[in-house]
């Protein structure tokens, strides 16, 4: 959990939290050492992970990554449901397709997706990596839920990306 202040995974000051763990191994993944199994990683409450965020004041969102944050779906879905009773934005990187996620017919990855703001979907594909603002490679989809985010996503340009 890290409280960045420069717009790196969305507009700044934001919580960016790392689930632990994915099982994918896609080369260049720039999570995957944290993501073996053995590496030590930090455990946190969902209560703990709410208690901070809600102390931190004036944040705009918060930006949940991985890992995989859907192969701790219980941990997520009540992560969001909290989160969505706050102002707070919320965006989702996820190494799922929207499709795959949909074809989950699973209640509670239903109810995550009706509630967040933006998922950017997709696995990271080294070849496809082209530097483009807020994913890592070109075949991943930024989608909009809502309006929260359309103008933010619009303005950023190849240039400013801060990687
Ligand atoms: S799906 Fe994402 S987190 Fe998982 S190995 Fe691939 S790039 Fe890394």
């Amino acid at each position: 959990m890290y409280l960045d202040g420069e717009g790196l995974l969305g507009p700044s000051p934001r919580y960016i939290v790392w689930f632990h763990g994915c099982s994918r191994n896609c080369p260049g993944c720039i999570a995957i050492d944290w993501n073996r199994k053995n590496f030590p990683a930090f455990e946190l409450s969902v209560r703990t992970m709410v208690e901070i965020i809600q102390q931190s004041g004036n944040i705009e969102g918060i930006t949940i990554s991985g890992g995989e944050p859907f192969l701790q779906i219980d941990a997520l879905y009540e992560l969001v449901s909290e989160l969505r009773k706050t102002e707070l934005g919320i965006i989702i990187y996820s190494g799922y397709r929207l499709s795959e996620l949909k074809e989950m017919s699973n209640e509670k990855v239903k109810k995550i997706l009706s509630e967040i703001d933006v998922l950017i979907d997709g696995n990271y594909e080294e070849k496809l990596d082209d530097d483009l603002p807020y994913r890592g490679s070109s075949n991943q989809v930024i989608y909009q839920f809502t309006d929260r985010y359309r103008d933010f996503f619009k303005s950023k340009k190849k240039e400013d990306f801060f990687y």
